[in-house]
């Protein structure tokens, strides 16, 4: 017996196979967290969903459950974010941030903040060409909702304010130079311009339709991607290289 069903808006974070001709898609949306939805791909009813196995598309959904699983009833497109499929490097961002967020608790509580910083962010990488900034935007917005970042204003051991500082992987702080020295280890510290520590605080700070709305220079940007990368891996479970894996193969 199928349950009653379930209306959502939401976006599709990644698809994958499911048994010989189905697929399971990872679906976000603000009111229920992250879902799997199996979509069945053959039948009468499988070009009707051919696009709702097609990730990064914002979409309405209707869904029942049956047993264990909701299937899709039926879908339709808001905003298909298609061009990300034109862009090597924006592809690899989106997949990134898909992984992330399905890989993550996410649910009914706290979904409403990771539903707006994804679905802006897709947005951003169909739109625009700074997927580097918006990585590293999303990544540390991310790392904040989770609760394990802080905004820099100064040092977290002498509280004078910071210019270009010391940041910790493994506590998260801020340290002005002479005190980073005295109380940390040199393995766990990247060196952060100032331009770089206004850009952390700004991803904490900023509305998130604001979040990408900002300049830096190509050397902050690339510490900007290296330090997030960094703090992920320090983070949260698995690795999260894809697009320094990329950049390296590419010679960025
Ligand atoms: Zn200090």
């Amino acid at each position: 017996m199928a349950s009653e069903p379930i209306s959502l808006r939401g976006v599709i974070l990644s698809s994958r196979e499911f048994k010989d001709k189905d697929r399971i898609i990872s679906f976000l949306s603000s009111t229920a967290g992250v879902i799997d939805i199996c979509v069945k791909c053959s039948g009468k009813q499988s070009s009707k969903f051919q696009a709702a196995t097609i990730p990064f598309v914002v979409c309405d959904v209707v869904i029942s459950m049956t047993g264990t699983f909701y299937y899709l009833k039926e879908f339709s497109v808001v905003y298909s974010n298609s061009s990300i499929l034109n862009d090597l490097e924006a592809m690899t961002v989106a997949s990134h941030i898909g992984k992330l967020l399905s890989t993550s608790y996410i649910d009914n509580t706290n979904s409403k903040d990771f539903y707006e910083l994804c679905v802006y962010s897709y947005y951003a990488l169909s739109e625009s060409h700074n997927s580097l900034l918006i990585y590293s935007a999303f990544n540390w917005r991310f790392l904040y909702l989770l609760g394990y970042c802080i905004v820099y204003d100064t040092c977290s051991n002498c509280g004078n304010e910071l210019g270009s500082a010391y940041l910790s992987y493994s506590s998260g702080e801020a340290y002005c130079e002479p005190c980073f020295s005295k109380i940390r280890s040199y393995e766990d510290r990247f060196l952060m311009t100032w331009a770089g520590i206004k850009a952390l605080d700004h991803f904490i700070e900023a509305g998130v339709n604001k979040l990408f709305s900002i300049n830096v220079d190509e050397d902050t940007l690339h510490k900007l991607v290296l330090f997030t990368t960094r703090y992920l891996n320090a983070m949260i479970d698995g690795e999260f290289n894809s697009l320094l894996d990329l950049m390296k193969d590419l010679n960025l």
